[in-house]
């Protein structure tokens, strides 16, 4: 099969849909691999890198999504993408359609099979390949926080791990999924007081068998919430309720009963935020104060580690990616059910419940 990787052409995004690894191993498995000249620029991986790992570099993206059997990509196609998308042609990309109906007309009119990571399931009914960005999300999460509390950017002033004879900071985790266990790493390993609170007491016992003592778990409610977020230092917030906008766990009069120069983190404010004054804010200007509390908001935390999330991404896709060019799409799908959920568009048809439930077409 001829796989094909244009360069991202939205915003401030530097990620690529194939490292040279991936490229290698597609070209081990017998296929050719066309890469957009300077697509992984942003990250480190020249053409030169690519070259050597067996692709062949192209001058335009255009060449790419005119010979490509399959196009591997990061984000959506814009606009100008969706139109050069060819019938029959493989999209395999993160697409998150049901908020976006024109892109999810102009798939329908290009007559492709367009593969969503997002909607790609695991044996545990989990999403392995929004994961890892949840890992990357919940990481850099304390990273930011700590960086927030920092007195020139408005924050109280704390070290997060304190140091000997000077009390650490209280940070407080709510939601320990994906986003929480590794935000609740990142704190323990700078050594903050680490409390973490989710609704599920599964959830709770398994967090409190992994990291032990060290852990404060609490059962979240408006009680413990309203305890544990006014005695805060840093509040990440990371909650999902699936298919559902974040729950406003903290109100701002919540907010107000906190210490001037608290800092929260709302990952989960590409779901609504679950801080009542959230708003969503970008990598070049990521914070803002409200009630005398820092908020960093940023809604593609990610990106601001283009060259990680590239990697940490293409670990999850490329199981999937090989499938897709070693059986072809039909057989890819027909033999993997959880590949199969990742299906969205196909020649045509809308084939995500979900979407087409959303956007009014026929399922
Ligand atoms: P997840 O499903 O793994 O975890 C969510 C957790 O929230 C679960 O453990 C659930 O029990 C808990 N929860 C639900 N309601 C709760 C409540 N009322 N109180 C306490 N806990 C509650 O999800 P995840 O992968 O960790 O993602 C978390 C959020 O981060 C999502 O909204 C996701 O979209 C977002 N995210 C944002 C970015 C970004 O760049 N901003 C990147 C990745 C993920």
């Amino acid at each position: 099969m001829l796989v094909g990787v244009p360069k991202e052409i939205k915003t401030l995004e530097f990620r690529v849909g194939l490292t040279t690894g991936s490229v290698e191993e597609l070209v081990h498995h017998g296929h050719q691999v066309i890469v957009e000249t300077n697509a992984g620029e942003g990250v480190g991986l020249t053409d030169e890198l690519y070259r050597a790992a067996g692709a062949e570099i192209v001058a335009s993206a255009e060449e790419v999504f005119q010979r490509a059997d399959m196009v591997v990509k990061v984000k959506e196609p814009q606009p100008n993408e969706c139109r050069m998308l060819r019938e029959g042609q493989v999209l395999f990309t993160y697409l998150h359609l049901a908020p976006d109906p024109e892109q999810t007309r102009l798939l329908k009119e290009s007559g492709c099979i367009a593969i969503a990571y997002e909607t790609v399931t695991d044996r545990r009914g989990h999403l392995p390949l929004l994961s890892p960005m949840s890992e990357v999300a919940g990481r850099m999460s304390i990273q930011a926080g700590a960086h927030a509390l920092e007195k020139h950017k408005g924050g109280s002033g704390m070290l997060l791990g304190g140091v000997p004879g000077v009390e650490a900071a209280r940070v407080v985790v709510i939601g320990g999924g994906v986003v929480g266990t590794n935000a609740i790493r990142m704190a323990m390993g700078m050594e903050a007081h680490v409390t973490v609170l989710d609704r599920s007491l599964d959830r709770l016992k398994e967090l409190d068998f992994q990291f032990g003592c060290m852990l404060n778990t609490i059962y979240s409610t408006r009680e413990s919430l309203w305890k544990h977020v006014t005695g805060a230092d840093l509040v990440i917030g990371a909650v999902l309720v699936p298919g559902a906008a974040a729950p406003k766990l903290v109100s701002r009069e919540m907010l107000r009963e906190m210490r001037p120069g608290s800092v929260v983190v709302d990952v989960a404010i590409d779901q609504g935020g679950c801080f009542e004054t959230s708003r969503a804010t970008t990598h070049q200007d990521p914070t803002y104060v409200e009630e005398g509390v820092v908020h960093y908001c940023v809604a593609n935390m990610p990106g601001g580690v283009a060259r990680t999330s590239t990697f940490a991404l293409n670990n999850a896709t490329l199981p999937f990616t090989l499938a897709l060019a070693d059986k072809g799409y039909r057989q890819a799908l027909a033999d993997d059910e959880h590949l199969r959920h990742g299906l969205n568009v196909h020649r045509g048809d809308i084939t995500y419940k979900a979407v087409a439930d959303v956007l009014g077409y026929d399922y």
